[in-house]
């Protein structure tokens, strides 16, 4: 299993800011009011990114383009 980052929900007026908490990775995405996921920086791709807030949980992963 590897390295698993903790991403912080915070609510901004677009929808759900995802930032991740670990200093020097700086992965951020947002959950649209449409539902839509977005990444706004990628930061360490490497790792895998959790995060949750109330009803709302996001994983992402490693996706090879
Ligand atoms: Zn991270």
């Amino acid at each position: 299993m590897g390295t698993v980052h903790q991403l912080i929900c915070t609510i901004s007026p677009g929808g759900l800011l995802f930032t991740c908490e670990d200093d020097g990775c700086g992965r951020r995405l947002a959950v649209t009011d449409d539902g839509e996921l977005v990444i706004i920086d990628h930061g360490d791709r490497a790792v895998l990114h959790r995060g949750s807030s109330g009803g709302i949980e996001v994983t992402t992963g490693v996706r090879s383009l």
